[in-house]
């Protein structure tokens, strides 16, 4: 202990008595006054703290006529005593340590610092409302809240958004118009100009011996109040050369007084709201970095530290906030992007295998009797992308654990093959599954080719969608919960309230991304746990697929069906429509079918089906001799049916439609796609229309008529011919739009990341996920004494609604 402090113990020793006696003067002998005097002069002549010397001044000022005082009087000062007692506590001893409880004065407990608690324990602190820190109070309080910060930890987490460099001090004589720097010098000039009405020019001189700058301000008289003749203080900013005279514009100025703040630095920039500015949020975040970050805990992982080389927490804390250098910077903003993802992942981690460990799913039977059958009865072999993946599914439905697994592939890929194995086996096993489709078209297309493929094989398969009657309904429902029914095929009717499986074993999810979270365990919570398998063509780029299905085993089917030619793509104007339609006639002439999309008209049925209507009509005296068929949404389901068998067994030339087709629909013989106004379409959308065709051995053309005036617009055409690869495509996407757009809101699936990047940080996404899958594995619970502190910070700080994390 210094000498100040042991002074400050010895000081401070009777004032316990003294309170409790409620100022009687007795607490020492010789009176308390006499006591706290002579302690009080030892420790202003021993200190060199200006701020020990100013407060030890005023107790000395109060103290010396206590004895005199009345008892009421004692009682007053006893107050600001002990407030001033705390004052010196926190300049001498770092925090305060004393507090009124009960009318008695109670010695604050310090914290304790054995390692062991400051591993196990986010201090007490880390929820504390921010209201409390000094400067901030109930008004700035309720500011804070609405930039989400409410407590140290927010705070403490609040990171900038930008920063200044001005950390180039620079000799007046040194500068350069255009030169961004700061300058110290002694202010000698304080003027105001008013060249006109309504315009009040302040100009502040400051000199550092070498010449002289001004800093100028227009319309803010405050201003002038903040300097004084012969202040030292700092101006950054962007200098100027005007009139022969050097000048910043609106400088950033603080005066010399310790640490600077606001200029000679690397400055930090905040979100701020209106009542909060800028300087202040900075002190306030200043003051809770001096007050807090010396006890904030590591939560992660040493070895973590040591593999990345990261700066622990409470460096990088006052690296991100007021960095002492540009590397520093990076290097701790580089931290706290893993840990976001690193939690992120963790909790996805978490919940991955919580899922696994309660949720005991159902064990298929090892026979593959009806697998094989069926295997040997199609005209192909699967791919090898397809053999490994059914390995996947099929491991999983062996197993006792319930499968929860995204099966991902392009469209075309060949989904459907490994969705009826799968469901074959749980037909195998005496168990019953469901698929569910996102669109009643695609819903009776999977019925229609399930229903050939597997009638041979003695099973019942029936569809289920919303435009059966009354009475169809009720009796596949009963066929359902009787267990009549093996496979039923449906749209969100298989999920409405009163169908219950008899025996539900398999649940699989086709074109996932139109079902949310909560329609999938709706209908798993249809039957005892069963496995589920959702299937997407949407080509989640891999880092976007870490987060959005962190949760989920994914499987890729990475290769199309072998003698596939790609699709030939090529984007027209407008102008070249006669040609077009003259190609679509030579194809059709040749035996081939097409497709006509209308253009998107959107947010509007009504409208979208107006157009889809005229253009009908207007191709149908293009092309007098074909056979047209029109397909939309508003359409009754079993007139949608007739038009799509048309199409299917060839009676239908052409096919024009809206984008009901979208997604899934099959028929190997259209070669054709032409999408009319082409750039009113997503870059995923003008792929899953792409890949309508291209589904048979014949050549297939994909032909774009657009005429985009934007110069995203251009790109996506120009995307669309150069590549036939979705998960290149989704990645162009996303860099084109961002993650937000491509995703739509948070609800939709993506979490809010504060300082990761998920297009930047890709490697560290990556890593951050195997790290922390790796720790689940090794310690599912993070029960063991190192983890205790992550598992804390994770429930406390981690705020994503895990049941929010897909795209629905
Ligand atoms: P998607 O993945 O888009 O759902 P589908 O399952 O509809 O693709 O398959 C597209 C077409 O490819 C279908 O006509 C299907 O019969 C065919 N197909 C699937 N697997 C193979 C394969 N291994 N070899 C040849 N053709 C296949
Ligand atoms: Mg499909």
């Amino acid at each position: 202990m210094n000498k100040t402090k042991k002074i400050f113990a010895t000081l401070i020793k009777p004032l316990p008595i003294e309170i409790k006696s409620k100022g009687l003067n007795t607490s020492v002998i010789g009176g308390f006054d006499k006591y706290v005097l002579s302690w009080s002069r030892k420790l202003k002549e021993e200190s060199s703290n200006k701020k020990v010397i100013k407060l030890t001044k005023e107790l000395i000022d109060i103290v010396s006529n206590y004895g005199r005082a009345t008892i009421d009087d004692r009682r007053r000062k006893l107050k600001k005593i002990i407030n001033l007692i705390n004052q010196l506590a926190i300049e001498i001893d770092g925090a305060k340590i004393f507090k009124i409880q009960d009318n008695n004065l109670v010695k604050i407990e310090k914290e304790k610092k054995t390692k062991e608690s400051s591993l196990q324990q986010l201090p007490d602190f880390w929820q504390q409302s921010v209201q409390y820190i000094k400067g901030v109070g109930e008004y700035r309080a309720k500011k804070f809240k609405g930039l989400n910060v409410e407590n140290i930890n927010d705070l403490l987490y609040y990171l900038p958004r930008d920063y200044n460099d001005w950390s180039q001090l620079e000799k007046i004589t040194n500068l350069k118009s255009g030169m961004k720097v700061t300058v110290q010098g002694k202010v000698t000039e304080i003027k105001q100009i008013k060249p006109r009405k309504g315009l009040r020019i302040i100009k502040i001189g400051i000199t550092d011996g070498t010449g002289i700058l001004y800093g100028v301000w227009f319309n803010q008289g405050y201003i002038k109040k903040q300097f004084n003749k012969g202040d030292i203080i700092l101006f950054s900013g962007e200098v100027k050369y005007n009139y022969g005279q050097l000048e910043i514009n609106n400088p950033h100025y603080e005066e010399i007084d310790g640490e600077s703040l606001h200029t000679n630095r690397i400055v930090p920039i905040y979100p701020t709201t209106k009542g909060l500015n800028q300087k202040q949020v900075r002190k306030i975040v200043k003051r809770v970095l001096d007050q807090y970050r010396a006890k904030v805990p590591e939560f992660l992982p040493e070895f973590i530290l040591d593999k990345y080389s990261f700066p622990c927490l409470q460096e990088a804390l006052g690296q991100v906030h007021f960095p002492d250098s540009k590397k520093d910077l990076k290097l701790a903003r580089r931290r706290f992007a893993y840990e976001e993802l690193f939690i992120l992942q963790l909790g996805l981690a978490l919940r991955k295998t919580e899922v696994q460990e309660k949720v005991l799913g159902l064990k298929h039977d090892q026979n593959n009797q009806l697998v094989n059958q069926f295997l040997t009865s199609l005209p192909f072999e699967l791919t090898a992308a397809q053999s490994r993946v059914w390995q996947d599914i099929k491991g999983d439905m062996e197993s006792t654990y319930q499968m929860n697994r995204l099966l991902q592939g392009d469209v075309g890929a060949g989904k459907t093959v490994i969705a009826t194995l799968g469901l074959l086996k749980t037909v195998q096993s005496g168990w019953q599954g469901a698929l569910m489709a996102p669109t009643e078209i695609l819903a009776e297309q999977h019925f229609l080719g399930l229903e050939e493929d597997l009638e041979s094989l003695g099973i019942t398969i029936k569809l289920l969608v919303g435009s059966l009657t009354a009475k169809e309904k009720r009796e596949v429902i009963a066929e359902i919960e009787s267990g009549a029914v093996d496979i039923v095929i449906g749209t969100h009717a298989l999920i409405q309230q009163g169908i219950n499986f008899a025996q539900l074993g398999l649940v699989i999810v086709d074109e996932q991304h139109r079902f949310g979270v909560r329609q999938r365990a709706t209908l798993q919570e249809k039957g005892d746990n069963p496995d589920v398998l959702v299937m997407t063509a949407t080509p989640i780029p891999r880092t976007l697929a870490l987060t959005v299905y962190g949760d989920l085993d994914v499987s890729v089917i990475d290769e199309l069906p072998p003698g596939r030619k790609p699709v030939v793509t090529e984007w027209r104007t407008k102008q070249a429509r006669d040609k077009i339609y003259s190609f679509v006639q030579d194809e059709i002439k040749e035996g081939r079918q097409a497709y006509i999309v209308c253009p998107l008209v959107e947010e509007s049925e009504k409208l979208d089906l107006e157009s889809a209507v005229e253009m009908f009509e207007q191709l149908e005296d293009v092309f007098p001799d074909l056979e047209l068929g029109l397909l939309h949404g508003q359409m009754k389901a079993d007139k949608k049916e007739a038009v799509m068998e048309e199409f299917r067994i060839g009676k239908k030339d052409i096919l024009i439609s809206t984008t009901v087709i979208e997604v899934g629909v099959n028929v190997p013989n259209a070669t054709l796609m032409i999408i009319e106004d082409a750039q009113r379409f997503g870059l995923a959308q003008l792929h899953q229309l792409r890949g309508r065709v291209g589904r048979g051995e014949k050549q297939s053309y994909c032909i774009l008529i657009a005429d985009p005036n934007t110069q995203e617009g251009k790109e996506r055409m120009k995307i669309m011919t150069k590549t036939n690869d979705g998960f290149k495509i989704a990645e162009e996407d996303l860099h084109l739009r961002g993650p937000g757009e491509f995703f739509g809101t948070r609800q939709h699936g993506m979490p809010d990341l504060k300082v990761a990047d998920i297009l930047r940080d890709q490697d560290l996404l990556e890593v951050a996920r195997e790290d922390a899958f790796k720790l689940v594995r090794k310690d599912p619970q993070l029960e063991e004494s190192n983890h205790k502190l992550l598992r804390q910070f994770l429930t406390e700080s981690f705020d994503y609604d895990l049941d929010l994390i897909d795209i629905s």
